[in-house]
């Protein structure tokens, strides 16, 4: 691996991570030819340092003088983006979380797109995460992607991009980020001092950041929550009620019910197909607060052998479709919906 993906080259500036160097020489390579594209979509899972790659992306577009594969970190160029105050960089976000972003949004970058760099050279939006976009802010984006400034690159950034308008997709340049190698996202979270990291990261569905996170908030005790319920309603007769569970499971947030649901009937699914094998299992040194959770996921995965893929496949698209409105602004009674899903999930383990 190339010593540029070190942390210690260039502490200033956004360095890719190490599992994104092909993605990052491929990109890199479009810029010194001259061939970047005026939109990009990054896409991939949520957590592996999609945002990170747009800003060290933005980063040596606006660099005056790039050091071989990444900004200098010393031009003036640099020193305005270290100070946060480049004025052709603008990014993007929604106001808030379970926001959306709106059309007055939109209409800022389109005036900024509008404007002739300051510095001379290219000017950049960062925008994600673009399945938030309000359908009208999505059309009005839409525009600016049809009739592309000269000088400007947009980096539009995606967690799920099959959610994301075909239109909008259809002119951008895709840069798919893909789920880091295990052994590599390992390592440079224990180069972060974490030490149960193979089991953050076995809990995290493969996602070095939300591992690295975990350690931070509730995170780590509401997976417990979610997997003891998940597993306790999958026996029989089963061994909690669905209305407590739903209760329990109130704090959680729906994104974030939606999310695990899914990782686990993927997983469940996988493990059905690669069951001899163990391959899920986790052998690594960890604490006891991570060993429980780990060992109770791995309980619940290995018993979705029982369960009807059919079914399985069915609650995990109406997940999905939940999502997507949810993405759009969708403001469920929560009570009810769990509820509803509880339900669901009993029949499918039920049927089994
Ligand atoms: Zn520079």
């Amino acid at each position: 691996m190339s010593l540029l993906f070190n942390m210690s080259e260039s502490p200033s500036v956004h360095i890719p991570y190490p599992w994104q160097q092909d993605s990052w020489q491929k990109l890199q390579l479009q810029v010194v030819k001259n061939k970047i594209p005026h939109a990009l979509l990054l896409a991939g899972q949520k957590g592996i340092g999609k945002w990170h790659f747009a800003e060290a992306l933005a980063d040596y577009l606006l660099c005056l003088s790039p050091k071989a594969e990444l900004a200098c970190g010393q031009c003036r160029g640099c020193q305005l983006l270290l100070a946060n105050s480049h004025p052709d960089k603008q990014i993007f976000i929604p106001e808030g979380v379970g926001k959306l972003l709106k059309i007055e949004q939109v209409r800022q970058l389109s005036t900024f797109v509008g404007k002739t760099a300051q510095q001379g050279g290219r000017k950049i939006v960062i925008l994600g995460p673009v399945e938030q976009l309000n359908i009208n802010a999505a059309n009005a984006l839409l525009k600016n992607l049809e009739e592309p400034a000269g000088d400007t690159v947009l980096i539009l950034v995606s967690h799920v991009a099959s959610a994301v308008m075909a239109t909008i997709r259809s002119r951008c340049q895709m840069v798919p980020l893909l789920t880091p190698d295990k052994t590599i996202a390992t390592t440079w979270l224990k180069e972060l001092q974490i030490d149960n990291a193979a089991a953050l990261l076995h809990l995290s569905g493969g996602a070095p950041l939300i591992a690295k996170a975990m350690l931070e908030g509730d995170d780590l005790e509401h997976l417990q929550t979610f997997i003891t319920t998940l597993l306790s309603l999958s026996q029989r007769p089963p061994a909690a009620s669905h209305i407590a569970v739903a209760k329990d499971w109130l704090g959680i947030g729906l994104s974030q019910i939606i999310a695990w649901w899914l990782q686990i009937i993927h997983g469940m699914l996988v493990y059905s197909f690669n069951d001899s094998n163990g391959s899920l299992k986790n052998k690594d040194n960890i604490n006891t607060t991570t060993n429980s959770i780990t060992s109770e996921m791995d309980r619940l995965l290995a018993s979705g052998y029982r369960f009807n893929r059919q079914w399985l496949l069915k609650f995990s698209d109406k997940l999905i479709l939940l999502r997507q409105q949810q993405l759009q602004g969708a403001n469920p009674n929560m009570p009810l919906l769990i509820d509803e899903l509880l339900l669901d999930w009993q029949v499918i383990v039920g049927r089994s």
